[in-house]
């Protein structure tokens, strides 16, 4: 009697009668439950308790890999931490089409031993096309076309035993990695800081290092000689990137370090890739991955080592379905398989900064800049002393410092974390915003597709003639800039310049967006406006200007990583500038310049901004110095998601009893999403305190109405 975890939404493993011979713990397998056959894990030995004639037998064992005992207890473990049931746990380990199949086998062809009985000419291409390739192996399909004959050619010679038909396997291993191929010469600094990594590895044991590199240090060709030391190893390693606009020239680095692609996994793989990605993984045919967050739960049989690229990166906590941070549980799953972890990034998290303060982390800075490339200058533009005429955001000191670049044939970058044309639209007449119908948030307006748009939830319409109020005809104006409005006022100040706009939303594809990327690096545009998109990893080495338009955007709002995250992003942002021979500049327009943060980022001077930072957290008792959890209350009717609130608040036993505290009901600051209405709650707690337990033990014991949704946000990021 074995035990067996299936992906169906029930609240624990059941019992099943193993086949004749027994089946190993982690199989994965086919059980029948009710009418269906559902796919399951064996997940140890059975439980028992009741009548053993009953139950029910195991249906068939898959053909994968059994799940390695490291794996299952890697997802016992997040699925505590995060308070989220196994079920949903095991559908994350298990995001592959086609697990459930045989394996899947296809028809290639090679040169045979037989002769043709005679040859025609169409036969003789075919021949030809096998002996140019020595003995490489073609589809039908693939021969057929390099031969430029029908296919009927082909098993023409087949019959004849001049061709050979063979069955391989479809999904076959990635193409071997080679990490003695000489790397790009390295600087002293990434010598030394490659080497504190290699000395890691060769520990063959857990440890977590923050690898901490300004942008254009270098630090990618760093971490690639820590993947370099765990291939050398023979195990396998894993580089998580936050957006999948940065893989194409990843890719490319690592082919030219290493002499092939890795595998990937994010959501632009194809599902015969993805499939064949898990199948190798698991079986070792696949020595590198890069993906995104979600492949951290791919079946690794050997992992040595896991990069989290950008590790402060918002994109890394996931905000749906299960709610995990993907830097937190790389060193969960690292800690457990004894592989090393690298936390890569220029500017990193304040819980990774004061986890290496602490010495949780080693810490190995990365401070000269490669090559000739130093910081750019960074200055404020004060814009209370700037002459701005309304409707337009480029102050006159902006303007000139973009015009000289553009005469001396530099690129310059105008940045605002806003996409669309405008955030507001507005009924002059009445006073009217126009908001989304389902949620509790303002429609964008995005004039090239000649929509508005709601960001949370997607919904989108025309833009009307007429105010839905008051129904005055063309009384609706637009309020506030966008990166498209931008662009606008940029064509306007600049009409010789060739201007270029990055923005997610204006690329059909991940694709597009790559190409339009590469195009604007080879000196297609002079100058770019763009949102966050550009902060990411992208190089454009023509690029000696940035002028960021509102600085102060992130410093308003009741988010306690406000300060952090526009430091962060500012910061990026102005490492874009100077990259190459040039020195750059960045420009910050700011009504603040007084503002911390804003004379932290001026300053350069990124320990004190630190320091002040984690004593400011510290003594609020807020993370990493103090742990949260969010409690997300929805229902279709706004009285029942706060009356359940109202009643989880009467009932906080269990949280009083761990020294915890909780906070609200009180609406959610987007009060509702896709028609839901939204409550929040927040649990505060001093460290040390086992707050899952104390969390599930108070939500357990509180009795919730069927027609409400709650989802448990463990170390939450946003609170929205
Ligand atoms: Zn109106
Ligand atoms: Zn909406």
């Amino acid at each position: 009697m074995v035990s067996v975890l299936t992906t169906q939404p029930l609240d624990r493993p059941l019992d099943y009668k193993a086949p004749p011979g027994g089946v190993a713990d982690g199989a994965f397998v086919l059980v029948p439950l009710g009418p269906r056959l559902v796919m399951g894990v064996v997940w140890g030995r059975g439980r028992g308790g009741f009548d053993l004639s009953k139950a029910r037998g195991i249906n068939a064992v898959l053909p994968v890999p059994p799940m390695r005992e490291e794996m299952r207890d890697f997802l016992e473990k997040a699925g505590a931490y995060t308070l989220t049931p196994m079920p949903a746990m095991l559908r994350l380990a298990t995001r592959a089409p086609g697990l459930t199949d045989p394996p899947s086998m296809r028809k290639v062809y090679r040169m045979g031993e037989g002769e043709p009985d005679r040859m025609t000419d169409a036969r003789s291409r075919v021949l030809a096309v096998l002996e140019e390739f020595g003995g490489l192996a073609f589809t039908l399909k693939e021969l057929s076309e390099a031969a430029g004959v029908t296919s009927s050619v082909i098993k023409g010679l087949v019959k004849q035993g001049a061709v050979s038909e063979e069955n391989t396997p479809r999904d076959l291993p990635y193409p071997t990695l080679d990490p003695s191929l000489p790397g790009k010469a390295l600087t002293e600094a990434q010598e030394a800081a490659a080497d504190d990594l290699r000395a890691g590895l060769r520990a063959g044991s857990y440890g977590t290092t923050l690898l901490r590199g300004i942008t254009g240090s270098g630090k990618t060709e760093v971490y690639l000689e820590a993947v370099a030391a765990a291939l050398a190893q023979g195990r396998q390693a894993l580089v998580l990137l936050p957006e999948i606009a940065l893989s194409a020239e990843f890719l490319t680095r690592v082919e030219q370090r290493f002499g092939a692609k890795p595998a990937e996994w994010h959501s632009g793989v194809t599902m015969t890739e993805r499939r064949r990605t898990w199948k190798m993984v698991a079986e070792g045919g696949a020595q590198l991955v890069v993906g995104a967050r979600s492949a951290l739960f791919l079946p690794f049989r050997d992992l040595g080592l896991i990069v989290v690229d950008e590790e402060h990166d918002s994109s890394y906590k996931q905000e749906d379905g299960v709610l995990y941070n993907a830097r937190d549980m790389a060193v969960l799953r690292a800690s457990i398989a004894g592989a090393q972890v690298v936390l890569a990034s220029a500017t990193p998290s304040l819980e990774s900064w004061v986890n290496a303060q602490a010495g949780k982390y080693r810490r190995v800075d990365l401070k000269s800049r490669f090559g000739a490339a130093v910081l750019p200058e960074m200055k404020a533009i004060d814009m209370r002393a700037e002459e701005v005429p309304s409707g337009q955001w480029i102050s006159p000191a902006l303007r000139q410092a973009v015009n000289q670049r553009v005469e001396a044939g530099e690129q310059s970058l105008l940045f605002l974390n806003r996409r669309g044309y405008a955030p507001v639209t507005l009924c002059r007449a009445c006073g009217h915003q126009i908001e989304c119908p389902q949620c509790d948030a303002r429609m964008v307006e995005h004039r090239f597709l000649k929509r508005l748009m709601c960001h949370q939830c997607g919904e989108n319409m025309p833009v009307p003639e007429t105010c839905p109020k008051c129904e005055a005809e063309g009384t609706l104006a637009a309020v506030g800039p966008g990166v498209e409005r931008l662009t606008e006022e940029a064509t306007a100040l600049f009409p010789e310049a060739r201007i270029a706009t990055l923005s997610s939303d204006l690329f059909s594809s991940a694709r597009a967006l790559k190409q339009a990327v590469a195009t604007i690096a080879g000196g297609g545009a002079d100058i770019i406006v763009g949102t966050q998109l550009v902060a990411k990893g992208h190089n454009f080495p023509a690029l000696t200007l940035v002028g960021v338009i509102d600085s102060d955007l992130g410093l308003h709002g009741s988010d306690m990583r406000a300060a952090e995250k526009t430091f962060q992003l500012m910061r990026q942002v102005a490492g874009r500038a100077g990259r190459a021979d040039k020195p750059g500049q960045a420009l910050m327009q700011t009504y603040q310049p007084d503002h911390p943060v804003i004379r932290a980022i001026l300053s350069g001077d990124e320990e004190e901004f630190w320091n002040a930072e984690a004593e400011s957290r510290h003594q609020a008792g807020m993370p990493p110095f103090g742990r949260m959890a969010g409690i997300i209350l929805s229902a279709e009717q706004a009285d029942v998601a706060m009356a359940a609130g109202m009643e989880l608040a009467r009932h906080d036993g269990p949280i009083r009893a761990a020294g915890a505290v909780v906070y609200g009901p009180a609406p959610a600051p987007i009060a509702r999403v896709r028609g839901w209405h939204r409550v929040r709650m927040l649990v505060k707690a001093p460290k040390g305190v086992a707050l899952q337990r104390a969390v599930s033990d108070w939500v357990a014991g509180v009795r919730l109405p069927k027609n409400l949704r709650l989802a448990i946000d463990i170390d939450p990021q946003s609170f929205f």
